[in-house]
Formats: structure tokens, sequence, C-alpha cells
């Protein structure tokens, strides 16, 4: 039987960014993914670090914020240990509000021609955001490298089959062999309640679709409707996203859906209509009821969950990381947990 402290299921960002925060403090970590390793929601994600999106459920942005907090310092590590560059691709989102919504700060129609000529305002107003984006891809290639020089193993194509949790040890077994651990994490995102008794963790397909504008056409800012967005990645390239289905474990991509997002993208910024598309693809969110993150102990012994990060899941690793750290070594957590606890599905339904 092999051993380790800790044993995170799962290989994407939430489960990689928690085995490096555990790392860092000494334990010994082992990560099994059931495929590759960035491979799911991780890769296909726009990359948008969306702490002040007005979609965003109010009881995300302590999190949101811690998260945005740690950003600098995680990256730097990610680079530091893996030597590959993960650079941030936008430092400011163009936010518009529902249709016939005026936002009390707006731009005016001077300011948003300032910056981005040819935007159609479609009745809406915009706003400026101090935020970021960076590619996922970057991240895809530095991640599983900075977790491998941080002396965390990571065990790919080892799907988790059973978790049998006891009084102070995990047992988990994959097809391959059994672990043993003090401390079992699951962070299987979409897929996370097939391995946990969970209540309401879903998969939430989203499709996209890259595009490439001739030079003569620049965005350097993510514009950003509560239907659309389009984050250019300061290359010519533009991520145009995404829809929001209850498609099950269905990844496919749909030409229809695909030329819907074109459509609406071009209303909004006419040049997307000179654009060629350079790459599709869907991915799947892991989707909670109520679009919070579950952070929690999860049945009996030392299990602990970190999943169900929906549409922001890449601003919320860091923060994520660092609660998980917090659950697992017993530390004052760095927010509070209320709202991330899994028991509030339950609380929920009593009449
Ligand atoms: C189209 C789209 C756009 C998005 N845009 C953004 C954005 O702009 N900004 C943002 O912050 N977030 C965005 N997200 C959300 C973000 O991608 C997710 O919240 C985040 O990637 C979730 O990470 P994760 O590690 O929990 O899940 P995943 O990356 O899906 O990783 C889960 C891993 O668990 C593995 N696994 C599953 N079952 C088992 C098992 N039994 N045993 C072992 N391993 C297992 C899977 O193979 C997978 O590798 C987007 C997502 C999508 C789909």
């Amino acid at each position: 039987m092999s051993t380790a402290d800790v044993l995170i299921a799962g290989g994407g960002i939430i489960g990689l960014s928690t085995a490096l925060e555990l790392a860092g403090r000494g334990l010994r970590v082992t990560v099994l993914e059931r495929g590759c390793a960035m491979a799911e929601a991780s890769w296909a994600a726009a990359g948008m670090l969306a702490a002040f999106d007005p979609e965003n459920p109010a009881d995300l942005r302590p999190l949101s914020e811690l998260s945005i907090s740690l950003y600098p310092d995680y990256l730097n590590t990610i680079e530091r240990l893996s030597r590959l560059q993960v650079p941030l691709r936008t430092s400011r989102t163009l936010q518009g509000s529902e249709r016939n919504h005026i936002f009390s700060n707006a731009l005016s129609a001077a300011e948003i021609a300032a910056c981005v000529p040819d935007l159609d305002p479609e009745s809406r107003s915009f706003l400026w955001l101090k935020e970021h984006s960076l590619d996922p891809r970057d991240l895809c290639a530095a991640l599983p490298k900075a977790a491998v020089a941080a002396g965390i193993s990571i065990i790919e194509h080892s799907p988790i089959t059973e978790v049998r949790a006891m009084a102070s040890v995990v047992d988990v077994r994959t097809p391959q062999a059994t672990w043993s651990a003090s401390h079992f994490i699951n962070c299987c995102g979409a897929w996370a309640g097939a391995i946990s008794h969970l209540p309401s963790i879903e998969p939430r397909k989203g499709q996209m679709v890259t595009v490439k504008l001739p030079p003569s056409h620049r965005l350097d800012c993510v514009i950003r409707t509560p239907e659309l967005y389009l984050v250019p990645r300061g290359d010519g390239r533009i991520v145009i996203g995404a829809s929001v289905e209850r498609a099950g474990f269905d990844k496919s991509v749909e030409e229809t859906t695909i030329q819907a997002l074109l459509d609406q993208a071009a209303a909004l910024w006419p040049p997307i209509r000179q654009a060629q598309i350079v790459e599709t693809w869907a991915g799947l969110r892991p989707g909670s009821a109520d679009g919070l993150p579950i952070m929690d102990a999860c049945g009996e012994g030392s299990c602990w969950i970190a999943s169900g990060h929906f549409r922001n899941g890449i601003l919320l690793a860091p923060g994520t990381a660092r609660i998980m750290r917090n659950l697992i070594l017993g530390e004052p957590p760095s927010v509070h947990l209320a709202p991330f606890r899994c028991d509030r599905f339950a609380a929920a339904s009593v009449p």
C-alpha cells in the first residue's frame, strides 16, 4: 500500500493549487488524476479573474478578494518552480449592464469610444472594472510542472473508484493501487459527486470559440455583458464565450451555439465580423445549486472537499488552496466559511 500525508483527487487547477499550498507547508502530497492533469474545466476556461463581476453571488466577494490578493505570489511561485511564464494578458474589463439599465457610475459614450471604437452599446451602460485575465493554457503548461518541482507526485490515468474513511486514516482505491493517507481532498470538479456523497454538484457545459482579428482591430481589454464576453489574448486572438448549459457530461461542440456566440459578439463589437475562427471547444464547469464552491469536511474521518467553483475556479484557485490549508492544518480560516459548507443545501430545503 502506498502512503501520503494528503491525497488529492483531481489534477485540475483546484487540486494542483491546493497540493502546492500544502507541499509548501512540508506535507507529502500525491495527486491522483483520472486522465491528464489540467485537461478538463481548467483547460477550457476563458481565464478572467472576474472578482467584481456583478453577476457573481454576493457571498463570493470575500473569497474572490482573498484570491486576488494572493494571485501575484501564486503566479510568482508557479513561474519560479516551473521556469515557465504565466503572463497577465489584460488589466481591465469593460463591464456592460443588462439592457436598459444604467450603472450609477456609467462611462459616457465618448469615454467608451476612446477606448473601444465601434462598440455598439445595445442600450446598455458600461463601466471599467480593475480586473486581470490570463490564458489558462499557460497555467496548463506551468502548474503541473511547478507541482512536480515542489515534490508533489501527480499520478495520471488513475481514476479513484473507492474512498474508505476511518477515524484517522483514509484508504483510496484506483484500478492500479491502494493508497492510505491522513487526509483526502475531493477536487474532482464536475465529477466530485461520483466519489463523495455530495449534494448538488453538476456539470454546466460551456461552449467557446477563439477568433483571430487583423492587427488593424486591436482590443486590449475584456468586454463583458451578462450574456457574453470577449477576452483578448494580446496577440490578435480573442476568446468569445460562453454558453451555460445543463447537458450532463456531454462535451460536444454545436455549430449553432458557436454561430450564436459569434453573432452576439459581432452585434456588440462589429469588427468580429472580419474575424477568422481559430478554435472551438466545450468544457464542464463544476456547478453547485447556489453558484458557490464547497470547501468543507465531507463525510467521515479526514475527508474534505474543494469543488463546485462554477464560473470562477481560475479566479478562486489561490484562495481555495489557502482555505484548504487552513482547514487541514487547523489554522484560523482566512474568510468566513459558512457560505461554503457542505450542509447548506440540506439546511435550505428544511421548510
Ligand atoms: C467554458 C468555460 C469558461 C470558463 N471561464 C472561466 C473564467 O474566465 N474564469 C474563471 O475563474 N473560471 C472560469 N471557468 C471555470 C473554471 O474553469 C472552473 O471553475 C475550474 O477549472 C474548476 O477547476 P477544478 O480543478 O475544480 O475542475 P477541473 O479542472 O475539471 O478538474 C477536475 C479534475 O478531476 C479529475 N477527476 C474527475 N473524477 C476523478 C476521479 N474519480 N479520480 C481522479 N480524478 C478525477 C478530472 O479528470 C479533472 O482533471 C470556466 C469554465 C468553462 C467550462
